[in-house]
């Protein structure tokens, strides 16, 4: 069998967690979470940078920062995962949903203009698989109507758009360390505070909305409840394995782009007799090669494709269930303009198998698999 993704150990994850133990602090704001921070922040160039639960986490403090009124609009993909629309629509806001490129299956910045109105408060890029939206672009769009930009990065960690890493663009990013990530520790995640007029309120919601971080630091002689927050932290425990994982970031990145490469390379005889298309990479995107997709010819091929792949007990999956078509997008989100883009991935993408520890001859078989269900579609 092999699976879509599986967890891995890149170095002393497991190690440091004991260390974490035996200094004696497994809850927040530790050791490994400074060092995590600041890793990040050194190494993105990125201002401040808060450990929090997950990328869902990272997406509603994000959201909470923006200080969004209820009828406040916010521009944002469809073809995204659900946390992207739901950090917004829970304080609030209505997402706006603007169709993606055709090459990258990112937000097309050509469309975002024509979805500003007198209510639009926010733009959300979200750099799928790695790769940069076209951030100059949206920047301008942003600075000209006075707008906020949070990067949804959740799967973009040490990727880069022109040299700057995605989620230090923005005002605000956001990351993500679940499993299925590059870089993981179960469950985690990050934000980005590149405005530096986030960082006092961040750190006050992020701490069920006191100021301890404050205290901490000796500002403030005791600590209380300031603002409406939650708990956004994570537990030592976790940045601790994180820490592990963050320490080898160039390995891994090195070693998910070996894996890319194969199937790139494997795979084009298919594309070039016009049976599936590859995934693109723009001259000034540096992808993290999160993940490698195919485009079936439609939706049919590509649904038995699956089935395909599954009698050879390799699982690929789908991708995202267009928001603008879930229930609950239909109910809190509107479409700006025509999604037909958004829809024809949704159709047609299929994620084929991708993790670090994968072998060659796993690579192998499912482009071998590939192949056979070419050869068997053209007769
Ligand atoms: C994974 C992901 C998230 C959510 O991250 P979690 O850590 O699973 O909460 C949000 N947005 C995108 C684009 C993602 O891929």
């Amino acid at each position: 069998m092999i699976p879509f993704n599986k967890p891995f150990i890149a170095g002393k994850e497991l190690y440091y967690i004991a260390q974490a133990v035996t200094m004696g602090n497994i809850a927040a704001d530790g050791y490994f979470t400074k060092a995590c921070s600041r890793l990040l922040e050194e190494r993105f160039g990125i201002n401040k940078v808060l450990l929090v639960p997950s990328g869902t986490a990272a997406l509603e403090l994000a959201a909470m920062l923006c200080d969004l009124r209820p009828g406040d609009e916010v521009i944002m993909p469809s073809y995204t995962f659900v946390s992207t629309a739901s950090a917004f629509a829970r304080v609030g806001a209505k997402p706006v949903f603007v169709d993606i490129r055709p090459d990258t299956l990112n937000i097309d910045e050509t469309k975002i203009e024509a979805a500003v109105n007198e209510r639009t408060r926010a733009v959300v890029p979200v750099h799928y698989g790695g790769v940069a939206c076209e951030m100059d672009a949206i920047m301008d769009i942003a600075r000209r109507h006075n707008l906020l930009v949070i990067e949804d990065a959740a799967q973009g960690v040490n990727a880069f758009y022109k040299g700057r890493a995605l989620g230090s663009i923005g005002h605000l990013g956001c990351y993500s360390f679940h499993e299925t990530k590059n870089y993981v520790c179960g469950e985690g995640g990050a934000i980005c505070i590149n405005d530096a007029r986030f960082i006092e309120r961040a750190e006050i919601l992020r701490d069920k909305g006191t100021n301890r971080q404050k205290f901490f630091r000796g500002e403030v002689d005791k600590y209380t409840w300031v603002d409406v927050g939650s708990s956004y932290v994570m537990a030592e425990l976790l940045a601790a394995f994180l820490y592990g994982q963050l320490e080898h970031l160039d390995d891994i990145s090195a070693r998910r782009r070996e894996l890319y490469e194969y199937y790139a390379e494997h795979l084009r005889p298919l594309e070039d007799a016009g049976d599936l298309r590859l995934p693109r990479i723009p001259p000034d995107c540096q992808s993290n090669y999160h993940l490698f997709y195919i485009l079936t010819r439609d939706a049919a091929s590509r649904d038995g494709l699956i089935q395909h792949l599954r009698r050879a007990d390799i699982l690929a999956v789908f991708h995202y269930v267009p928001l603008h078509s879930s229930p609950a997008g239909r109910r809190l989100a509107v479409a700006a303009g025509d999604l037909s883009v958004t829809q024809d991935a949704a159709d047609r993408l299929l994620r084929l198998p991708l993790y670090h520890d994968i072998t060659v001859e796993e690579q192998r078989s499912v482009v071998t698999e590939l192949e056979a269900y070419s050869r068997t579609a053209a007769s």
